[in-house]
């Protein structure tokens, strides 16, 4: 309990969390802390108070600047006479200081009187700049013009008008004398450093916002930590600014010119509250912090972090940040929804610092509401019994009135489900929700009851291009979605459309496409559901085919889905299956057999098991028209049998249809309408080459002609050959990789089962396929070109 500063708001008068912000996280409000140098008026008792966020440029301070239209007034703060803006004696008057407002003026009664320059009694004039922001800390400021590109921009204009200062007033030589003071030294920059910066980014003038801001901020970011104080900066000469700022702040308070006054600092400002009030920064008596700076705390919480995965692994930086940065935090209000603060019941736990292990009340609330414990049995010894495994049994239940009995069960239901194995949420949480998660665990439980994993999803985040916002009416209600899409279209889209890294644009085209595929997959389902047991001959090859690849796609979509990866999943599961099931009717029919019902049932019935988390509406249907009595839901994700995946019958089905497709563009690329197609499988003497090739790159890890070579040659098989083995060695290491291949009888068999297949899909009339030694008809000598895995072709 203390005094700090926090966000707060002036229209509902409560601290405000992120949760309350108009924008939310996205706005970035923090509280930050202006140091206030207090200028002493000439023959007067009254301080013209101007903010800084760099009192070390104190030494350089020409004049002060004070915007002539805004409002300002004289106040006594704590009993001092201060001259600062409204709007500013407004929110000191939060930050625990006694406000009294004597006199209210406009900013241009200021202007041409003068001050004393607190270091060294110098006068100095008070000018008008337009630039000054009575919304902004003071509202007044002191000028630096060598070092602060604004104040350098606001200079220049003045000289460049001398009338703006003659109106009130001030001659033109008095304008003209003011120059800058050079109190930095700082490599690649001249001895005005702000006149450099407004030169690069091309400043016209005060007005010019945008500019002027890039420029201080690489002003400020250089002097502070490459800026060396010159000689006219007294005892801190010498010294580099970010080693010596905290010790100029110090020496000015202790000479009494110098005050704090905290402000909002926000991507977007004014900092809105959610009830339409303007949230400010304030100091509120005895409000109530959670205090994440403790050190030892801090460490239990980077420990846990530590020992965590963080899915995609990238976010972990911005946690450990987190970690780091965090400080003590409000926790409380006097309004709103929420739990009682233990300690004084008058306050209330703001939202996100009560979301921290919420996750433990869900493994025992069933048991509770099950043997109707009321709510004032749940003592604080009550949850150290279940939560902690700490206290009596029998005293806990004395004291309580829950039986021992029951008192176990619920401790045994905490220990079964927890820790939290997975926290899965969007990534505006890490800063806030999801590091209080990990700190409040750590602080709480021992080391095995320490979460084990975040994962975090990017978001949906626009529509058809445009960013989807509410002000731009283009959200989309969650209750329209099912009615608009169905639930598992919705599904489906958004969990195939992108993966968890990237933000999601929301097309109705996809949606569109999305569609289609679910409703091709439900078609095939049932097609094959409907499918009689037949008694037909059936194709053992293509049967051994598709069932290794029905147990690689659960191999890899298993490894897919326990990386994250739900998109490739999904991938695997539909988009593949229907290719499979398609091509597999294919390849029957090519080969006049008949389809094997049982293994396409069983394929389809997998394949539904593995969608069913996805589209879980449409596979629970299925899975009844496949005869199940029980829920989906509680069928087991199949695990592969990894004995019947073949690889090297994958490849050789593969090569059919690569093959397919490079005749094809031929076809294509000729424009010529063919009738017949050779095809030629290679030599046996190229797959024992290929074969050496690979067991050499295996060995050295790279593919050179300089090793290949020499090592072939002296094997008497492939020395015959020379000429075409340098070819084929050279291409390959061209490629830097060998291509798939499987063995040359395979390769031949597959080709030639599936030739009337290759006929079908390139509209030919005749496929023959023939080995290359046995080539007799090859009128283009075609045949020698042939190589494992890419048989040589002659259309004609
Ligand atoms: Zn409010």
């Amino acid at each position: 309990k203390g005094k700090y500063p926090l966000l707060f708001c002036t229209s509902h008068k409560n601290a405000v969390g992120e949760d309350d912000i108009l924008g939310g996280d996205e706005v970035k409000a923090q509280v930050i802390e202006f140091n206030l140098i207090k200028f002493k008026l000439l023959d007067e008792d009254i301080y013209l108070v101007a903010a800084t966020l760099r009192p070390e440029t104190l030494f350089g301070v020409t004049n002060v600047w004070v915007n002539p239209e805004a409002d300002y007034v004289l106040v006594k703060v704590d009993g001092e006479k201060w001259i600062i803006s409204e709007k500013a004696a407004f929110k000191l008057s939060y930050q625990d200081r006694k406000i009294e407002i004597v006199e209210k003026f406009k900013g241009e009664k200021l202007i041409g009187r003068k001050v004393y320059s607190p270091l060294d009694n110098r006068e100095l004039l008070v000018l008008p700049a337009p630039f000054v922001d009575p919304n902004n800390a003071s509202g007044i400021v002191y000028s630096v013009p060598a070092h602060a590109p604004y104040d350098w921009a606001a200079l220049v204009d003045l000289k460049r008008n001398p009338e703006e200062a003659e109106k009130y007033g001030i001659s033109a030589s008095e304008i003209e004398a003011i120059q800058p003071i050079s109190i930095i030294e700082i490599a690649g920059y001249s001895e005005y450093p702000a006149k450099d910066a407004c030169e690069k980014h091309e400043v016209e003038s005060q007005t010019d916002y945008e500019k002027l801001d890039r420029a201080t901020e690489e002003i400020y970011k250089a002097e502070f930590y490459n800026g060396v104080l010159k000689d006219n900066c007294g005892e801190f000469a010498g010294y580099r600014i970010s080693d010596v700022k905290d010790k100029v702040i110090e020496e000015f308070r202790s000479r009494g010119f110098l005050d704090v006054m905290y402000e909002v600092t926000a991507l977007k400002k004014p900092v809105i509250c959610r009830c339409g009030g303007e949230v400010i920064a304030a100091i509120l008596p005895d409000q109530w912090f959670i205090d994440y700076s403790n050190e030892r705390w801090k460490q239990l919480a980077r420990e846990c972090l530590a020992n965590m995965a963080i899915i995609p692994e990238f976010h972990r930086r911005l946690f450990e940040y987190t970690i780091e940065w965090l400080r003590e935090r409000p926790c409380a209000r006097k309004r709103g929804i929420g739990t009682k603060l233990p300690f004084d019941p008058e306050w209330i736990i703001e939202s996100l610092s009560d979301s921290t292990i919420y996750m433990a009340f869900y493994t025992v609330i069933h048991q509770i509401k099950r043997h109707r414990i009321k709510a004032d049995q749940l003592t604080e010894s009550f949850w150290d019994y279940v939560l902690l495994g700490k206290g009596d049994r029998e005293k806990v239940s004395k004291e309580t009135g829950i039986p021992p009995k029951t008192l176990d069960k619920l401790r045994l239901h905490f220990e079964y489900w927890y820790p939290v194995d997975l926290r899965h949420t969007a990534p505006p949480h890490i800063t806030n929700h999801l590091t209080f998660f990990i700190f409040h665990h750590a602080a709480i439980f021992d080391e095995d009851k320490w979460p084990r994993a975040i994962s975090i999803n990017a978001i949906v985040s626009g529509r058809e291009g445009r960013k989807m916002s509410k002000s731009y009416g283009n959200i989309i209600p969650l209750a329209d979605v099912s009615r608009k899409y169905s639930t598992d279209l919705y599904r489906l889209y958004i969990s195939s459309d992108a993966d968890i890294k990237t933000e999601m644009d929301w097309r109705e085209a996809r949606v569109a496409a999305t569609a289609k595929n679910l409703q091709r997959f439900w078609e095939t389902a049932i097609k094959i559901i409907e499918l009689p047991n037949g008694k037909g001959r059936v194709n053992r090859i293509i049967d051994k085919w598709l069932t290794s690849k029905l147990n690689t796609k659960i191999k890899n979509a298993t490894e897919h889905i326990e990386n994250f990866e739900i998109r490739s999943a999904i991938f695997k599961t539909l988009n593949e299956s229907l290719e499979e099931i398609e091509k597999y009717f294919s390849y029957i029919e090519a080969t006049r057999s008949s389809p094997n019902a049982r293994l396409l049932k069983r394929y389809i019935e997998t394949v539904t098991r593995m969608l069913a988390p996805v589209i879980p509406h449409v596979c629970e249907e299925l899975w009844h028209r496949m005869g199940h009595k029980r829920t989906i839901v509680k069928a087991k994700w199949p695990s592969p049998d990894e004995s019947r995946i073949n690889v090297e019958l994958e490849k050789a089905f593969d090569q059919v249809e690569n093959l397919i497709s490079d005749v094809d563009e031929i076809i294509k690329v000729t424009g010529k309408k063919f009738k017949k197609l050779y095809v030629y499988v290679a030599a046996e003497w190229k797959y024992k080459l290929l074969n050496a090739i690979s067991r050499i790159y295996e060995e050295e890890g790279s593919l050179n002609p300089r090793i290949l070579m020499p090592r072939l040659m002296k094997d008497e098989q492939f020395r015959r050959y020379g000429k075409q083995v340098s070819k084929i060695i050279s291409e390959i290491c061209k490629r830097g990789e060998l291509w798939k291949y499987c063995g040359r009888d395979l390769e031949y068999k597959i080709l030639k089962m599936l030739r009337s297949y290759i006929a079908k899909r390139l509209q030919l009339e005749k496929v023959y396929v023939v080995y290359e030694e046995k080539a007799r008809y090859d009128p283009k000598g075609k045949a020698a070109q042939s190589m494992p895995g890419r048989a040589a072709l002659y259309l004609e």
